[in-house]
């Protein structure tokens, strides 16, 4: 069986030639490009303007457009979504819907379960499965805008999968995400959090985008990155550090650190210290995270007390420190925690 064309994860050129090679008018590209990525359609039939032909072959040539909604569980906290998406080779990814203040957040996923391994987190469990197409990236966010009825304004790049080793993919789901001609987010809107891919860091920041870049960095000394990431052990610190500020200087975008608080791991006074000196100088800003215990890990979250004295000190030492809002506590919503569940049932 040949592959079928993925027409989602285009962007207006690649489908304008697409269109063309099948003898249509150009313009139909623009079309079938606003049923995806504007009206967010689910299926080609909706693309009513199109000659039927057309769509009949577009039905047989192409992959399916849509993922299917597996499950969603929403919290009665404070209203954040957790989705679980089938993809069409049976693989199942989770996504996140988030309200906060400045508006409506979703948290996508860019791989199929993840090889990075770090010790605290659910999705590392299964290993890694494959990559995310696109396609497979923007229909979390546009499934997600359907279903609320709401606009989605800011996405993150922090659900399960290392999106640096999915680089070609993650930057045409960018291109197509920011399009004016699509759901038009903002690039500044757009995060993407990476364990420190170093090389693919430095050739992010010559992309010459808008977009934030937060790494995961969890300790301050080599050895207990390495020790909580195991990743961590093919690139030195300081080279991950430096392709920070290598970031910081070519796209004037204020890094994220973020830092998971496990208790009597990470959270002492003395990682409090040697975190601001590490960071001290730099332009940047530390997002705390109380850790999300995973029933298979052993971590447990350091309390709200230590999680305090952690961040003053790091504010006292002139580190610019948030704690981030605990959404979603009642529903799983733990990196890879309601996938893990789907995939345990399946078993
Ligand atoms: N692979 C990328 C993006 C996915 S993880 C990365 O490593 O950054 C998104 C963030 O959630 C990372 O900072 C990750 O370390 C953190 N994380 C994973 N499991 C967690 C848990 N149980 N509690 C708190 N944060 C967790």
């Amino acid at each position: 069986m040949t592959e079928k064309t993925d027409i989602k994860s285009m962007n207006l050129d690649e489908l304008t030639s697409y269109v063309t090679k099948n003898g249509e008018k150009s313009f139909r590209a623009k079309q079938m490009y606003e049923w995806m990525h504007q009206k967010l359609s689910e299926s080609v039939d909706e693309m009513t303007n199109l000659p039927a032909g057309f769509r009949a072959k577009l039905q047989q040539e192409c992959s399916c457009i849509a993922l299917r909604q597996a499950d969603v569980q929403i919290s009665k906290k404070d209203g954040t979504r957790k989705y679980l998406f089938l993809l069409e080779d049976g693989n199942v990814i989770e996504s996140v819907f988030m309200r906060y203040k400045f508006g409506n957040s979703v948290c996508i996923s860019s791989q199929a379960g993840c090889a990075m391994g770090c010790r605290f987190c659910a999705s590392a469990i299964g290993g890694l499965k494959r990559n995310l197409r696109p396609s497979e990236m923007l229909e979390q966010v546009y499934r997600i805008q359907r279903d609320v009825g709401e606009r989605i304004s800011h996405v993150v790049v922090m659900g399960t999968g290392e999106p640096l080793d999915n680089y070609e993919n993650l930057l045409k789901f960018i291109e197509i995400l920011t399009d004016a001609n699509g759901l038009h987010i903002g690039q500044r809107n757009v995060t993407v959090s990476t364990c420190g891919i170093v090389p693919n860091m430095r050739r992010l920041a010559n992309e010459k985008l808008q977009i934030t870049l937060a790494l995961s960095l969890h300790a301050f000394t080599q050895e207990k990155r390495e020790y909580l990431m195991p990743i961590a052990s093919r690139y030195d610190l300081q080279d991950v550090l430096d392709a920070c500020s290598f970031y910081f200087e070519k796209t004037g975008r204020r890094v994220t650190f973020e830092y998971a608080l496990a208790k009597g791991v990470n959270d002492s006074n003395e990682d409090a210290d040697g975190l601001a000196k590490l960071l001290s100088g730099r332009n940047c800003h530390v997002n705390l995270i109380p850790i999300n215990p995973v029933k298979e890990r052993e971590f447990k979250e350091s309390g709200q007390p230590a999680v305090l004295a952690f961040q003053n000190k790091l504010v006292k030492n002139g580190i610019n420190a948030t704690v981030r809002r605990e959404l979603g506590r009642d529903i799983d919503a733990a990196c890879g925690q309601l996938r893990k569940k789907y995939m345990d049932t399946q078993e």
